[in-house]
């Protein structure tokens, strides 16, 4: 089977040249979401109470109990991934402290996440980057951890690799943005399917994005967990392999996990390769296609 013209034009949108016919793919996006992914990469949204979805600020009034600052044990000796992290890293007031991030409410939540000392990377971190999107999106997206940019802004994905999400977004008829205020998509309205809320593995920028430690992670993975339990996505889209390591406690490749549908707390989980590395692979991106169009039909449930 060949592309048919949109698919033909939609990854010519995401830089991707046909040099061979390719494999099928599931349903294509409709002419509109094709027309919007043709258009310039346009600047991403800076981070504002319209776009930070913050149902939380109606329930920050709830008494917060401040989470104890942490200073960070020796890495457990060993230690070679996340889950062996994990289960080397015996240490009751981490599980104390992940007990409780599992009972936060999206504010007190979000000021956890902004108040946090687990790790070293407090030490170097302009902010926090907690997440953006909607709070019940039905498509939930984990990258890796903020960079320059993200560390800058406090918003995920806002730099090249951002840009590049973006486009593969709206290609699927998807946004981050909020539903409300100026400029935005009012035709994202009412219409959870059609939303998403983008996250991070680690919401310190390692410094000089250095690679997650996976000590890093294991102190980061109950906030990423909370904020699955509270948006109930109905799909994840896994982007990179440490978001992958985190979730899916699996260090296979990238190209071993993608094109079949995992799972993570029941949720139906796609693996696909980390923008970034698709701004370096060209050729992949039309892989990272077929991976968005199964994210797509399995988000429908078709
Ligand atoms: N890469 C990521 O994985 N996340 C960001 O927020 C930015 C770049």
């Amino acid at each position: 089977m060949s592309w048919n013209e949109r698919q033909r034009r939609m990854l010519a949108a995401m830089g991707v040249r046909l040099f061979a016919p390719a494999a099928p793919v599931a349903a294509a996006p409709s002419p509109a979401a094709v027309a919007a992914a043709a258009e310039a990469v346009e600047p991403v949204v800076p981070p504002d109470a319209a776009v930070i979805e913050r149902p939380v600020e109606a329930i920050a009034a709830a008494p917060v109990p401040a989470p104890a600052p942490m200073r960070p044990p020796a890495p457990a000796r060993g230690a070679t991934s996340v889950a062996a992290a994990i289960e080397t890293a015996i240490d009751p007031a981490l599980a104390e402290r992940a007990a409780h991030i599992a009972t936060l409410a999206w504010g007190p939540l979000h000021e956890a996440v902004a108040a946090c000392t687990a790790c070293g990377l407090c030490e170097s971190r302009k902010q926090t980057v907690f997440g953006v999107g909607h709070a019940q999106a039905d498509w939930m997206i984990v990258g890796e951890a903020p960079g320059e940019q993200e560390d800058l802004q406090g918003e995920p994905f806002v730099g090249a690799a951002g840009q590049l999400l973006d486009q593969m977004l709206r290609a699927l008829g998807l946004s981050r943005r909020a539903e409300t205020g100026e400029g935005a998509e009012d035709d994202m309205a009412g219409d959870p399917a059609r939303r998403v809320f983008i996250a991070n593995t680690l919401k310190c920028r390692p410094p000089r994005n250095r690679n997650p430690e996976p000590d890093e992670m294991a102190r980061c993975e109950p906030f990423l967990k909370r904020q699955v339990e509270l948006v109930k996505p109905r799909l994840i889209l896994l982007m990179g392999r440490f978001a992958v390591t985190q979730l899916l406690k699996s260090e296979d490749a990238i190209g071993k996990l993608r094109g079949r549908v995992h799972h993570y707390e029941g949720i139906p989980v796609i693996v696909t390769y980390h923008p970034a590395y698709l701004l370096r692979n060209l050729p992949e991106k039309a892989k990272a296609w077929e991976d968005l169009c199964l994210a797509k039909a399995t988000a429908d449930g078709s």
